[in-house]
């Protein structure tokens, strides 16, 4: 058995280590300053959906003290709301196809100024294609910045459907159950406030299946455009949440070494 957090944190003070000689990091041309309250630690989260991401991501933000930022989080609100962008979002979401790229990449430029995010941000959910991540590379080399990690998440589609089809979410507090591999203490109710626990419309199988093909056409390319950039560290989901932690706390703590000859 593993001992519980016996691995590596790679605390905020990892990132913001001074180095003898500076990194190139923001500009691949030009030297940058890696001081994180100039730079911050951008990260991106890339998998299938029921992988993780949400999970792991804000494990991230509470670790490096970054925040996360999910554009499925922020659609839902607007959802919620019930602003007209919201509207757009939600006949599309519930099909399990992907939102227009002007409403995503408007979102998160915009969140991506204030700020909470001067220090970093982890990205979970976005860029979903490759037009969405070239329009990330150009907002953020527009202010002097890049992504320093994207990490892929990998675990194998049977998984990734049990996950998320088993999955419910309360209708009040919004906390998150499984049938399965994490069932409510109350049945059909949720163990904390008691109000009925839900499925989203988008985690039903049909729906599921269909945001696992809209990944693998168009989001898992982003695997190989991190890669052909040097920034992809690739990790297997298939553990439990602490197990794919450690793997991730791991490949960051790789990823943040600079590399040979530059220390
Ligand atoms: P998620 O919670 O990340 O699985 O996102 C839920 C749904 O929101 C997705 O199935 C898409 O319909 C939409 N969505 C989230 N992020 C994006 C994105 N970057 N581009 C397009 N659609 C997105």
């Amino acid at each position: 058995m593993d001992e519980p957090r016996t691995y590596p944190e790679p605390s905020p003070s990892a990132w913001h280590a001074p180095k003898a000689k500076p990194p190139v990091c923001c500009d691949p041309c030009r030297p940058r300053d890696v001081r994180k309250d100039r730079c911050g630690v951008n990260l991106i989260l890339l998998g299938p959906p029921g992988v993780g991401k949400g999970t792991q991501s804000k494990l991230i933000s509470k670790r490096l003290a970054i925040p996360q930022i999910s554009t499925g989080d922020l659609l839902r609100e607007a959802v919620r709301q019930k602003t007209k962008l919201g509207l757009e979002a939600k006949l599309y979401m519930e099909r399990g196809e992907l939102v227009r790229d002007g409403i995503v990449v408007g979102l998160i430029e915009r969140r991506i100024q204030d700020p909470d995010c001067t220090k970093g941000f982890v990205l979970d959910g976005f860029p979903r294609n490759v037009e969405q991540a070239d329009a990330l590379a150009t907002m953020l080399r527009g202010a002097g910045r890049r992504i320093d990690t994207a990490v892929c998440i990998e675990a194998a589609e049977d998984l990734l459907v049990r996950r998320i089809a088993g999955r419910r979410v309360c209708s009040s507090c919004g906390s998150e159950f499984h049938v399965e591999f994490r069932p409510s203490a109350k049945g059909k109710l949720c163990e904390r406030c008691g109000a009925e626990l839900v499925q989203r419309k988008d985690d039903r199988e049909d729906v599921v299946k269909e945001r696992l093909r809209v990944y693998r056409e168009s989001t898992q390319p982003l695997a190989r455009y991190y890669e052909e950039r040097g920034l992809l560290r690739r990790v297997k989901g298939e553990g439990t949440i602490e197990e794919i932690e450690r793997l991730i706390a791991r490949a960051l703590e790789e990823a943040a070494q600079p590399p040979p000859g530059r220390s």
